[in-house]
């Protein structure tokens, strides 16, 4: 086994996660359930740290999957963080990350947030708007102490990808306009509560060009350029993540095309670069396991009914995102064009349209590249509990999450007890 074949078939045409039978899996933690390679989680991040070499550090976007075994793994295997919420960072921390690693991004950090951030000692701050840089100066000031900060910026760049997961357009909500980020640092520099140290930019997701993050990285070098020679002390830039994954036939740059499309227009700066991937880190890392409930035929359409859903996994409904599913054990005949949805009361609820499948109720699916926004953005919807997910490591197997309960449904509301 190569360690890129985290999820493979065996000889007997099963599908495998690392040396684990995933049937097994199936059997023993029942489905929908998400599995992890730890194997392909470490190659992963090895590939950017080795892209990167000296040159910077990698802090793993913990929104793209927060589980802490995921996040203890990626510690170790010396990841930092980037993180967009105080929930974010009580799980780094009790994971084992270092606070001194952490980059917090995000356009509404709020008071508490800011402050328990503040407190534990992370590296930036990377500010979105003046209000931000306000509120956190006066927090900074109170506790009597600096807050480090980074502005990000918004380089007004398309980074051709899906519309709901562009950030660097001048329409859009993140980052601070080019044109006004320059009187701002000259004003966060004067700030005794203040510490500039870096400029920040994160254009988008899934991008399977390099063209718009070297263009992004152009534009701010230039503007760092000039920061320095005004006597900015600019000490890093964060490069932001974004880089795509292969889902169905998508052909994604790897980690050495990102690194070496941002690093070379920054070269001459004297700066550290922080990347943040996340998906490119998780995704391929990951699948969901679901089992086919019933099958339906509609009028013309057949449809395979399986026990995951929307709420489960989310992209597909929200971004139409298309994905490799295919059985865990395979048959010999029967393959038709089959629809593959899930029990949600939503007609979004659809996983795949037109699959060309063989399956019978019972079968096992696995729906592949799904470690990055998979469970982190899975919720309770129609009142399902959530699934378990599962570290596979060589040939053991550890459960990092257990499947909710219907306690765990419930957990914190009351019945109405007044009259
Ligand atoms: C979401 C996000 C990332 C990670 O994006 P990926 O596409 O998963 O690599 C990095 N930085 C910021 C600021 C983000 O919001």
């Amino acid at each position: 086994m190569t360690v890129a074949d985290g999820f493979y078939r065996n000889e007997n045409g099963e599908l495998q996660a690392e040396s684990v039978s995933i049937q097994d899996i199936a059997k023993r933690f029942d489905t929908p359930c998400y599995i992890y390679s730890r194997a392909m989680l470490q190659e992963n991040l090895m590939a950017y740290k080795e892209a990167l070499g000296k040159r910077g550090s990698i802090c793993y976007a913990v929104k793209a999957n927060g589980n802490l075994a995921l996040l203890s793994l990626l510690a170790r295997f010396g990841a930092g963080f980037d993180i967009v919420s105080g929930g974010e960072l009580a799980r780094v921390l009790r994971a084992g990350g270092e606070a001194s690693r952490v980059v917090f991004s995000g356009v509404g950090k709020s008071a508490q947030e800011i402050r328990r951030a503040l407190l534990a000692g992370i590296r930036c701050f990377n500010v979105e708007s003046t209000a931000e840089l306000e509120r956190i100066e006066k927090i900074a000031s109170e506790s009597r102490t600096r807050a480090p900060i980074a502005l990000r910026i918004n380089p007004d760049i398309d980074p051709e990808t899906h519309p709901y997961i562009s950030t660097g357009l001048a329409q859009s909500k993140f980052g601070i306009p080019l044109a006004e980020a320059e009187d701002i640092y000259k004003r966060a520099a004067q700030s005794p509560s203040l510490a500039v140290k870096g400029v920040a930019f994160h254009i988008g997701s899934q991008l399977l060009s390099t063209r718009p993050l070297r263009e992004a990285a152009e534009r701010v070098g230039e503007f760092v350029a000039h920061l320095q020679d005004s006597g900015i002390n600019i000490a890093h830039i964060d490069v932001g993540g974004g880089l795509g994954v292969r889902y169905v036939d998508e052909e994604a740059p790897d980690p050495r095309n990102h690194v070496a499309a941002v690093s070379t227009p920054l070269a001459n700066l004297g700066v550290e670069l922080i990347f943040e991937p996340g998906r490119a880190i998780v995704a391929e890392a990951g699948l969901l396991l679901t089992r086919v409930e019933y099958l339906k035929e509609n009028g013309e359409r057949e449809f395979a009914v399986v026990d995951a859903g929307m709420n489960d996994y989310l992209r597909p409904a929200l971004y139409n995102a298309e994905h490799i599913i295919e059985p865990i054990i395979l048959r010999q005949d029967g393959q038709r064009s089959i629809d593959v949805v899930g029990p949600i009361c939503e007609s979004a609820d659809v996983f795949a349209t037109d699959c060309q499948l063989a399956v019978q109720p019972g079968d096992i699916l696995a729906v592949r590249c799904a470690g990055a926004y998979g469970f982190a953005m899975a919720s309770q919807y129609n009142s399902r509990p959530r699934p378990a997910e599962i570290l596979v490591d060589g040939s053991h197997t550890h459960l990092i999450r257990r499947r909710e309960t219907l306690d765990d449904l419930m957990r914190g509301e009351s019945v109405f007890v007044g009259d």
